[in-house]
């Protein structure tokens, strides 16, 4: 069986890393707010290229944290509208509206499922704050023409970076194009932990320093309380261990991008509509390698028996949820229509050659 993804083999390649930086942390008697955590925020800061990096819990918390430290900052209020792409995961939303903000939004571009950067201009309102934009399947979303809007009409642009840690548009990293970023570190991510983890990167001093705050009860000096807080602390062992696998990550997202060439290239399958390659100033990640077909239930129990396992990202879009009665009226038709046709194939690091080569020729055969 050829698994949709292999975390057992992702995490052995750094066996022996892991296990000593497991126990040095188990032994120091010390497991929050400290080294570990100190030593991973500034690697993954001079990584990203951004000016401040802060550890939080999970990816979800990054992004609900930075919405939460413009509120605090009295840069949003509640009721103030943000632009996110309709096609996301559920938490790009939940960030915006546990917050007490709006979400709006906005379709995506048939080409690689990301927002129409064209439909941006005309959901903007007088009460517009931020542009939300998610990396989605490590693809990254930027242009000129975004950075102009979002100036022009003096909109935050943050980074929903979950799926893309390592892409880059123009040499400048996912996580440094635009004012902030959430990071996720959940385990099946590029940068995954051995449980829930995330981080929020950025440029302004002030964001930062409530970021920190609010993730710490609302302190930035102990029983000294500025905020009405919460406790999202990325533990020491997390990030012990995410301080080895970062080391990795562009090897390891450069296997992806070698497979991702190939399935693009040797996938040949007038049914199978495949994603486009990365134009000039955009590099990829590939977290996920979307494919789109008519047939997308039939091809996958057809997968299935030929072992290989795939999975659907995502079934159901946000608008569509009970947990947003209020969105169910919409009528996306782009987003609807991916949701019923996209099947993403198995991709990682630890995918071998034969592997991938098997995927193809499977394909290629299905009628
Ligand atoms: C995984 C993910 C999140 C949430 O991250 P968690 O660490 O699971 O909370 C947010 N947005 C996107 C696009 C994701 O893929």
């Amino acid at each position: 069986m050829i698994k949709f993804l292999d975390l057992q083999k992702i995490n052995l390649i750094h066996q022996q890393e892991i296990e000593e930086k497991l126990i040095n942390t188990f032994r120091s008697g010390w497991y929050l707010l400290g080294r570990e955590v100190k030593n991973f925020e500034e690697n993954l800061k001079n990584y990203i290229g951004s000016n401040h990096a802060i550890g939080v819990a999970n990816g979800l918390d990054a992004l609900r944290l930075i919405f939460r430290a413009y509120l605090e900052l009295g840069l949003m209020k509640k009721g103030d509208e943000v632009l996110v792409p309709a096609n996301t995961y559920i938490a790009s939303l939940l960030a915006l509206s546990d917050n007490g903000l709006v979400p709006v939004l906005v379709e995506p571009n048939l080409d690689n499922y990301n927002i129409d950067i064209s439909k941006i201009e005309s959901k903007i309102t007088s009460k517009t704050k931020a542009i939300l934009i998610v990396h989605l399947y490590g693809q990254i979303v930027f242009s000129e023409e975004l950075k102009e809007i979002a100036k022009n009409n003096n909109l935050k642009i943050v980074e929903d970076n979950a799926q893309a840690i390592g892409a880059s548009w123009n040499k400048i990293k996912a996580g440094n194009l635009g004012d902030a970023a959430g990071f996720s570190f959940y385990p099946g991510k590029n940068l995954g932990a051995l449980g829930d983890a995330g981080a929020v990167t950025c440029k302004d001093d002030d964001l930062a320093k409530a970021i920190r705050a609010i993730a710490n009860y609302g302190s930035n000096l102990k029983y000294v309380n500025i905020y009405q807080g919460l406790n999202s602390r990325l533990d020491e062992i997390h990030a012990a261990v995410l301080d080895v696998k970062l080391k990795y990550i562009d090897n390891e997202n450069q296997i992806r991008r070698e497979i991702a060439n190939r399935y693009l290239k040797e996938i040949k399958n007038n049914k199978v509509i495949l994603p486009i390659e990365p134009v000039d100033k955009k590099e990829h990640v590939w977290h996920i390698f979307v494919i789109r077909t008519k047939e997308r239930d039939a091809l996958q129990s057809y997968l299935q028996e030929n072992e290989i396992q795939t999975l659907i990202h995502y079934p159901i879009p946000p608008h569509k949820q009970e947990a947003y009665k209020d969105l169910n009226h919409l009528s996306l038709p782009i987003t609807e229509a991916i949701h019923e046709e996209v099947l993403s194939l198995p991709i990682s690091p630890v995918m071998s050659v034969n592997e991938v080569s098997k995927v193809i020729e499977i394909i290629n055969k299905f009628i």
